[in-house]
């Protein structure tokens, strides 16, 4: 097409004006989306990208229009939401950037013949990543149960998804793991969105936010970085225990906190302990975390915990019998990411084979999950899903990126993270790649699979039930 063509004769231009870095950041997504006489409208993937590429880049893209025979007295920039641009394209949540596993293969540079959607950049760094607002839209108010335990958690969530910044600033959850607090922090994040669509919500976790922090500032990017998060309406932090002894991170942190909050804008945080229990964290920085309001989040009591399943029972269209709802809430009561891992193992177990779930079953299953060895290993774990897929562990960790060999490879990434809970730098060494976002990418992947794919959710389980047979 031939707005296509000029788009990528402008992109040529403009890739060689800046520095990599900006560019992929700031230009990659975009395209040209219409052109009606003089006026020219650019499709661009979010509101931060949108912005800067009119207080920044106007200028740059109006001459740069003009030397390809464009000449136009404004430039309309348009948000275009990523499902449109890649039609048919199905990870519409997942960021802007490459979701494809291709990620970590060899750059290759924009030609000619390059469609202008597709992503034919390997992203030089995490941050450009980052820019997408990080927040998963399963994760609502309305799907949250509420009881003992968080439900004072939940209220704080409230309040502040109704009027962001003005209490409980910043907020701190603290708690165990898997009891929901990424949860209701990302639902704050879909509330804010739901009533201001511009809204700049930044969800990130704390290794993503470590991660893009050493990338920018091995690109030299550190600029980016800070006026990236400092942009945020809403920041959301997840596990800053993550930022114990990592002094540099902490410092930026901390500015990034202070010109947040100077803002009147919302900062929340989640945490696995308090801030005072936080080792080798900054007692600025820690003194500043419990300046709004804390709360420690609890595991819920039985009833809520039988609420749960029935709420995720009914997200799969079952409905399960009292008896089994009661043997999983009791047996299941350290934490509700486990008790969900065991319901969807009875789930898949039942499908797999056209059964209706019972009480002997369930028992089974979890009896025989009780005597899981403790100590399995990622080589272990890699092993087992080769062989279900009948590929070989070098392919798996080898550079190959055919269909039959990437499956498999996402769905070791996925179980080293939901079996070992290893961190995703962890989880693409152990894979033998470099960059960990293509381990983020592959974990949410078969996470949002395993919710509407059935092969996917029998591979998961048989590869399960093999490894703690
Ligand atoms: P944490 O961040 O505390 O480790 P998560 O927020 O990731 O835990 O929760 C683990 C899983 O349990 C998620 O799938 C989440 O949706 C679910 N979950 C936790 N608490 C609740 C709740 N009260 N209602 C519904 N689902 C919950
Ligand atoms: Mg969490």
């Amino acid at each position: 097409m031939e707005q296509d063509k000029l788009w990528q004769a402008v992109l040529g231009d403009i890739e060689i004006t800046l520095s990599r870095g900006n560019y992929l950041t700031w230009f990659k997504n975009t395209q040209l989306l219409k052109r009606e006489g003089d006026r020219v409208t650019i499709g661009v993937p979010n509101v931060f990208i949108k912005q800067q590429l009119e207080r920044k880049y106007n200028e740059l893209v109006t001459q740069t229009l003009e030397k390809n025979g464009v000449a136009t007295p404004a430039v309309d920039y348009k948000i275009q939401s990523v499902a449109k641009r890649n039609e048919g394209d199905e990870a519409i949540t997942l960021p802007a950037t490459s979701t494809n596993p291709s990620s970590t293969a060899t750059p290759r540079r924009t030609n000619e013949t390059d469609k202008p959607n597709q992503p034919t950049l390997k992203v030089a760094n995490s941050l450009a990543h980052g820019y997408r607002q990080g927040i998963n839209e399963r994760y609502t108010f309305d799907n949250f149960v509420v009881g003992s335990g968080n439900e004072l958690a939940y209220a704080a969530c409230q309040a502040i998804a109704a009027n962001p910044g003005t209490k409980y600033n910043p907020l701190f959850l603290y708690g165990g793991v898997g009891i929901g607090k990424t949860h209701l922090i990302q639902a704050v994040g879909n509330a804010v969105l739901a009533t201001k669509v511009d809204a700049r919500v930044v969800y990130v976790s704390t290794e993503q936010f470590v991660q893009e922090f050493v990338d920018a500032l091995r690109y030299k990017k550190n600029t980016d970085f800070a006026d990236f998060y400092r942009g945020a309406d809403v920041l959301i932090v997840d596990d800053v225990q993550f930022l114990a002894g990592k002094e540099k991170i902490q410092e930026e942190f901390f500015h990034t906190f202070n010109a947040l909050h100077q803002a009147n804008k919302q900062i929340i945080i989640s945490s696995d302990k308090p801030p005072r229990e936080i080792p080798t964290l900054e007692e600025r920085l820690r003194s500043r975390f419990v300046w709004g309001m804390s709360i420690d989040m609890q595991t819920p009591d039985f009833e809520t915990r039988c609420a749960i399943l029935q709420i995720k029972s009914e997200l799969h269209h079952i409905q399960l019998p009292n008896d089994v709802v009661d043997y999983l809430a009791t047996n299941v009561s350290t934490n509700i990411r486990e008790l969900e891992g065991a319901l969807n193992q009875l789930l898949a177990f039942c499908e797999m084979r056209n059964l209706e779930p019972n009480l002997a079953i369930v028992s089974g299953l979890l009896g025989a999950a009780q005597t899981r060895p403790k100590h399995l290993s990622a080589k272990q774990i890699i092993e087992r899903c080769a062989r279900h897929y009948q590929v070989s562990v070098e392919d798996i960790v080898g550079p190959k990126r055919d269909k039959d060999i990437v499956v498999p490879r996402q769905i070791a990434m996925y179980m080293l993270r939901s079996e070992l809970h290893l961190s995703f730098p962890k989880i693409a060494r152990e894979l033998g790649r470099k960059d960990h976002t293509t381990a983020i990418h592959s974990v949410e992947k078969i996470e949002k699979e395993s919710r509407i794919d059935a092969d996917v959710r029998n591979a998961l389980a048989e590869i399960k039930e093999r490894l703690y047979a």
